[in-house]
């Protein structure tokens, strides 16, 4: 049995390429080490030790956030996405606020400890609009209630929070500003950064999430190194990373451009290097809450999310929202999960957490209370202006 150090300031011991286990400060290179391997007997290694951090610190319950993916409007026009603003042919549709709550009262009545209201960046509710639902869904259940809605003023955070809003999700998507601004278009009225809104975030007093894409077009294994630190830097509550995967219909999905680095530089889109990432950041982060995502379940419907689950992840997030409007929430195409009802999609769940010997958490699932967090301002961390 390996002994782990994770105490916060100090590295986890790192078993090396060869698979011996070091007790070593992990640098952007001995991570970038770890994303190129290919040596079935060190990645093997790498499950383990995640598993056994994820055990030790967040046990093994695995919690549930019903996900309510309520708009699919966008402002922004990510090269990549399917929700982009400037795609006319996708049917655009926002629930309406009794719509929102009974799908997070529906949540409740599963069992789920937390709902997660996600949006595109869409400025066409008010935020008294969103407050409003906030204070209903606190007002009837004991739900924890996450907000992923995009870049928002300090204003509109203060706001939420005041309505009981306890979490907020805002990837940076990539540590490498000039990789980001390549393929998230800036807009003249962005006045912070992604990681100026992490920090307003944490000090208005939510849980924070962030994470990043792994295999954008350009994105080297240095690159992605640097990402995996910044998630320790910003010592978040949440981390969420997902295989870069364009829509179609989109730039980058008709890409037709030579690649922007030689092959043997790229970091694969792919199911194993998101394993990668997602155990590496179980060690870099051990009381993270980590979601096994449905990006995951896409590039392998019989076992992405178990396979996310034994290899680092502790957090599920089943679809709640009405399936009419689930298949124009198409940031990708052929979502794993796209037509099952709520009710399939957590008897489903609930038999893959049972058959990896796991079980399923009770409560919120909140993070683990932190003596003090690292403001991301404080950090020495190069920050993303869209
Ligand atoms: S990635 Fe997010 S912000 Fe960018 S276009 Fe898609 S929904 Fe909008």
């Amino acid at each position: 049995m390996f002994k782990i150090d994770t105490s916060c300031k100090t590295m986890p011991h790192t078993p090396s390429a060869e698979g011996d286990v070091m007790h070593s400060e992990w640098t952007k290179e001995t991570i970038s080490s770890w994303l190129r391997t290919d040596s079935a007997e060190t990645l093997r290694k790498l499950w383990s030790h995640a598993d056994a951090v994820r055990k030790e610190h967040v046990g093994e319950a695995v919690h549930f956030r019903g996900l309510i993916e309520f708009s699919n409007y966008c402002v922004r026009d990510c090269l990549y996405c399917g929700l982009r603003g400037s795609r006319e042919e996708l049917q655009r549709y926002r629930m309406s606020a009794d719509e929102i709550v009974e799908a997070a009262l529906a949540a409740y009545d599963y069992g789920y400890g937390t709902v997660v209201l996600q949006s595109g960046q869409d400025h066409g509710f008010s935020t008294e609009w969103l407050a409003d639902i906030i204070r209903r869904i606190k007002n009837k259940t004991p739900l924890a209630v996450t907000l992923s809605v995009g870049e928002r003023s300090p204003q509109e955070f203060r706001e939420w929070r005041e309505a009981g809003a306890d979490r907020y999700l805002l990837r940076f998507e990539t540590s490498d500003n000039t990789l980001y601004h390549r393929v998230h278009p800036h807009r003249a009225t962005d006045q912070h950064t992604r990681l100026d809104l992490l920090r307003i975030l944490r000090n208005s007093g939510y849980e924070i999430g962030s994470g990043c894409m792994i295999g954008m077009p350009g994105q080297s294994y240095e690159s992605l190194a640097e990402d995996l630190l910044l998630f320790r830097k910003l010592d978040l509550d949440m981390i969420g990373v997902g295989p870069f995967i364009a829509h179609p219909d989109t730039p980058l999905g008709a890409q037709t451009a030579p690649p922007a680095l030689e092959e043997q530089d790229q970091v694969p889109s792919s199911e194993l290097m998101t394993y990668k990432v997602i155990a590496l950041a179980r060690l870099l982060c051990p009381d993270a809450n980590i979601p096994s995502t449905t990006a995951l379940a896409t590039l392998n419907k019989p076992d992405g999310r178990e396979f996310g689950l034994e290899r680092g992840a502790n957090v599920v997030m089943p679809n709640v929202t009405p399936p009419a409007y689930r298949q124009n929430y198409e940031i990708y195409p052929a979502k794993a999960c796209i037509t099952e009802d709520a009710a399939a999609c957590r008897e489903c769940m609930k038999n893959r957490i049972k058959s990896i010997g796991r079980e399923v958490g009770q409560g919120r699932g909140d993070a683990k209370r932190k003596e003090s967090h690292v403001a991301p301002a404080d950090a020495d961390i190069r920050g993303n202006t869209e």
